[in-house]
């Protein structure tokens, strides 16, 4: 194991690409912290990579309820100082969700709740952690589903995703990525939008990648590079 002292938190990481995004950094030496908002399930998780002998931390996250995220950072902010790597991974998918005419609207409002304004809410805690490290790195868990050109062109895979709760929701997490790139540009953090691909978790049932190589790409941009404001998938650089 590569022995690196940088901190990692990892939110929704207590199962799906999450726990592999935990893991393979776990592997790379980093210094894990698993944000779930299930005591539990955390336990869970940390239980699992300790079987690999992995060491990771968890701690109580819920994008629903600021006080967890608050919570989280004044936990790491006491054990740590700094927050290295801040990856917004947790997010919902909701079958209610739809195409503009029918979607429901609670189902739309939730995951817009969760997947833009949770992950906001996470960013906003954890960004004076993030700026007390020497390069502080966000990667932000788009879906291609999020593009907007992919959505308005008939030639894309993507175009007949009709989900306009989930498709917006990552298009606006894609805007927190710009604007904070815009806005950080002249300190060390970057922050990238990435989209681990088509994969198969209990997010939707359906996917042909396995969690573990959906977590390849999402590790990349944690680990390492100065890119900054990009929106990336498996195969290249993805259209806004
Ligand atoms: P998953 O297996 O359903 O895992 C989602 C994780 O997010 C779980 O740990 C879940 O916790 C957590 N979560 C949900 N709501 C939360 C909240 N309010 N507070 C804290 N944690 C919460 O899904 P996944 O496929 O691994 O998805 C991970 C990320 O990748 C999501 O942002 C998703 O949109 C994105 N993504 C996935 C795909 C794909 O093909 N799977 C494609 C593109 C993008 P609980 O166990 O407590 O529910």
């Amino acid at each position: 194991m590569a022995n690196d002292n940088r901190v990692a938190l990892v939110s929704g990481a207590n199962k799906g690409i999450g726990l592999e995004i935990a893991r393979q950094l776990a592997q790379a030496g980093l210094r894990v912290v698993i944000g779930a908002r299930d005591e539990g399930r955390a336990r869970a998780a940390v239980d699992d990579l300790a079987s690999q002998g992995l060491v990771a931390q968890s701690v109580r996250l819920d994008l629903d309820d600021e006080e967890s995220i608050m919570g989280a950072a004044a936990t790491i902010a006491a054990e740590h100082g700094r927050l290295d790597v801040l990856v917004n991974n947790a997010g919902i998918f909701d079958f209610a969700d739809g195409p503009p005419s029918t979607a429901s609207l609670a189902a739309v409002r939730r995951v817009i709740d969760t997947n833009f304004l949770g992950a906001l809410a996470v960013t906003q805690a954890m960004l004076p952690l993030l700026r007390a490290a020497p390069t502080g790195r966000i990667v932000n868990l788009s879906s291609s589903l999020g593009s907007l050109a992919g959505n308005g062109d008939p030639t894309s895979s993507y175009y007949s995703q009709r989900f306009i709760g989930y498709n917006a929701s990552k298009a606006a997490l894609n805007m927190l990525t710009v604007q904070l790139h815009e806005e950080l540009r002249d300190t060390p953090v970057v922050v990238n939008s990435v989209s681990p691909g088509f994969v198969k978790t209990d997010l939707t049932g359906y996917g042909t990648m396995t969690p573990e190589e959906g977590a390849k790409l999402p590790v990349h941009y944690a680990l390492g590079g100065e890119e900054s404001g990009r929106f990336v998938e498996p195969g290249g650089e993805t259209p806004w």
